[in-house]
């Protein structure tokens, strides 16, 4: 018999996995429908061009919490690679967050950050409100409509498959503004870096303890065989889970196609964003520039990956946070409460568009619960 069952090999799961074994000394049974750990974090390396990549969409760990910071590097050290991302629209390249040099590219200027305050106020003024209800009236009041229509407006419908003015304005939030020429994508942010082994290396690390035993290709369901001795941990859907009894949750999903090409480098960056209509993706990933410090950076070949939006709910990524859905959310949030030796947590079961640096602090605080009703 086991202590705990979690359900999910992302970092909510494996975070408590390790934890749960380390600290409290209990036995872990972790199991994933999926034939790998990581979750959507996963990473491994292309075959033929010895290159690693991010399965799921590059991800960057970024983060201004210490505890999550001082935690996660016990498991892995960080290379010094900062995130910049840059933006195509019409044959231009731009950068992004949109930025001094954004703003003076489009407009054919050469504002100081004063002038480019003074302008953005007098293009904004008009839309300009006391609340936002959503993503376009928060963008508009935020940049104007032409800086919003070249980098934004596009770019989102294609993500979301909906019009700006039925998506949350907390999603335009994500995205800073900046009057300066720093192109730091996370210039807020404390830390940051890319896994020097790569992500999987860290999953590897946190479940190294004879306390915990890894299943793979294993579904679960409410009634698994499986009864732990304290706690079920549930990553996953909660919609799913339930066999959609109250209705379907809405997610947004990504495709990659994945090209080898027989240059060194191709984009010259790690993420080239693609808001316009005419292309179909959203963003190309070269994940060569993730880790420059290796080897296989000069060589002559590369692996680009193209994003493209999808509506696959069997693997979803991005949770629709409008109020339908946060609505229907808590309706299942509220079922699953009153199970018994049951808990819920991570990014697909707390519906919640998380950073990964914010799941791992989700699972350290649940851990604490944990603990203190042992
Ligand atoms: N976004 C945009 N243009 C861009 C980048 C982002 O319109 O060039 C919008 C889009 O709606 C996206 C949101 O901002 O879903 C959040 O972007 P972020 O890059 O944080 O998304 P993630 O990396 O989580 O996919």
């Amino acid at each position: 018999m086991t202590d705990y069952l979690i359900v999910g090999l992302g970092f909510y799961g494996c975070v408590l996995a390790e934890r749960i074994a380390n600290v409290l000394n209990k036995k872990v049974l972790i199991i994933d429908q999926r034939d790998h750990i990581g979750g959507n974090c996963f990473s491994k390396v292309d075959r033929e061009t010895g290159i690693e990549y991010h399965v799921y969409g590059t991800h960057i760990f970024h983060t201004s919490n210490l505890k999550v910071w001082e935690y996660i590097n016990k498991f892995t050290e960080f290379n010094n690679y900062r995130h910049q991302v840059l933006s195509k629209h019409k044959k231009k390249i731009y950068q992004m967050p949109i930025n001094l040099e954004t703003i003076n590219s489009l407009f054919n200027k050469n504002f100081s950050p004063k002038e480019a305050s003074a302008f953005l106020k007098k293009i904004t003024k008009k839309y300009k409100r006391n609340s936002y209800k959503n993503f376009e009236d928060k963008a508009k009041s935020q940049i104007g409509d032409k800086l919003y229509s070249a980098f934004i407006k596009n770019y989102t419908k294609k993500q979301w498959k909906k019009d700006p003015k039925f998506l949350p304005s907390s999603i335009f939030n994500r995205l800073p503004i900046r009057l300066s020429y720093n192109e730091d994508y996370y210039e807020q942010t404390q830390w940051q870096g890319i896994p020097k082994n790569g992500y999987t290396d860290i999953f590897r690390n946190l479940l190294k303890n004879k306390n915990i035993k890894v299943a793979l290709n294993k579904k679960y369901s409410l009634n698994f065989k499986i009864r732990p001795k304290y706690l079920t941990i549930y990553t996953g859907a909660l919609d799913k889970l339930l066999d959609y009894k109250f209705g379907k949750l809405d997610w947004r999903s990504l495709n990659f196609k994945k090209k080898i090409v027989n240059v060194k480098d191709y984009q010259g960056t790690s993420v080239i964003n693609y808001p316009d209509l005419n292309k179909k993706y959203t963003r190309i990933h070269e994940p060569k520039h993730l880790h420059p410090e290796r080897e296989v950076f000069k060589k002559e070949k590369t692996l680009i990956i193209e994003e493209y939006p999808s509506n696959n709910i069997n693997e979803p990524y991005y949770p629709i946070n409008d109020e339908k859905n946060r609505n229907l959310h808590r309706k299942y949030k509220e079922y699953l409460n009153k199970r018994k030796k049951f808990a819920f947590g991570g990014r697909l079961a707390d519906y919640a568009y998380y950073d990964m640096d914010m799941t791992i602090s989700a699972a350290l605080k649940k851990f604490e619960k944990i603990k203190s009703e042992l």
